[in-house]
């Protein structure tokens, strides 16, 4: 079947499958979501929750399509995208499962499979705030903090466990939920700067943008909770550049929401920390939270090509 007009695209995550159909510039033409069901209800239930949602997308995309379609799926966790394996999910509960071939046998369709940061960071790279780079690493900052990376021009795995940088003790001696002591994750993600300022003020918050406004009005806990966290992630990423040499650090996810009060920090510290290194530029990333399904349909679009033999294929 040739390659068409649209594919599916679906982001697993821990709390919400992110579903779209996109077309082959990127271009989202329509979306849904659904909740993911919870760890305890078993792994059959987040398959079945995928394979409906797959269901709606190609129902929505086939009429424009012409029948046939492909499917991308990325999911959260530690993820083998040779084999098509979900390695481990905290989040919904996985351990080896073969969710590429699981869907592909139930749908019928070629499904391109990855990881959500490693994806979201091949549309960064491909449509986004990263276009035209050769070096660059992709930080979404939410309920984790993980990197994806691009050495000349690759997208490097790491057989799953590429760009971790979440669980590195950068010396903080706070405990983290990995079990771990002095995560970047258990300061410096959205997640945690809610979490310590409820503990620390006593007033919880919806998210970290709360903590940000509440910082910039003047609150002391805010401000204590928002430098520990700037600190850590700059820490985090001091290293990560000088491992890696990015021309460009692209932040994104929830608290890149916060702007200058993100950026400014973290820059500042890269600049204390990097010395000779060669400081990359920090920039916003391109996408918020699309840039994992949008990857998902990158990966839809080269499963079709495996799929397709080049002399059907309609480009
Ligand atoms: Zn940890």
């Amino acid at each position: 079947m040739a390659p068409t007009g649209y594919v599916a695209a679906l982001d697993v995550g821990g709390t919400t499958i992110k579903g779209a159909v996109v077309d082959r510039d990127g271009r989202v033409v329509s979306r849904l979501r659904r909740p993911t069901p919870p760890r305890d209800r078993g792994t059959g239930e987040v398959l079945a929750a995928i394979l409906a949602t797959v269901g709606e997308l190609t129902a929505a995309a086939a009429p424009a399509s012409g029948g046939g379609i492909g499917v991308g799926l990325v999911v959260t966790g530690i993820v083998d995208e040779r084999r098509g394996l979900a390695v481990r999910s905290e989040n919904v509960g996985w351990r080896d499962v073969p969710v590429r071939s699981l869907v592909e046998r139930a749908t019928g369709l070629p499904v391109g499979f990855g990881h959500d940061v490693r994806a979201g960071t091949l549309a960064e790279w491909r449509l986004g705030a990263g276009r035209g780079l050769e070096d660059l690493v992709f930080v979404p900052i939410g309920t984790g903090v993980s990197a994806g990376i691009v050495i000349q021009g690759r997208l490097v795995s790491g057989g799953g466990f590429a760009g971790e940088i979440g669980h590195v003790d950068v010396g903080h001696g706070e405990p983290c939920a990995c079990g771990g002591h002095g995560c970047v994750e258990a300061v410096a993600s959205a997640a945690a700067i809610s979490r310590r300022y409820a503990a620390a003020s006593g007033r919880p918050v919806s998210d970290a943008r709360e903590v940000a406004d509440r910082m910039a009005a003047g609150d002391p806990a805010a401000r204590q909770v928002w430098a520990d966290a700037m600190a850590a992630l700059g820490l985090g990423l001091a290293w990560t550049a000088a491992v890696v040499a990015p021309e460009a650090i692209l932040l994104g996810g929830g608290l890149a929401r916060a702007g200058r009060l993100l950026f400014e920090p973290v820059g500042q510290a890269l600049d204390r920390h990097l010395g000779v290194v060669r400081r990359p530029r920090l920039l916003p990333a391109a996408f918020e939270d699309e840039a994992g399904v949008l990857g998902a349909a990158l990966l839809a679009w080269e499963a079709l090509g495996r799929a397709a033999p080049p002399s059907s294929r309609k480009s």
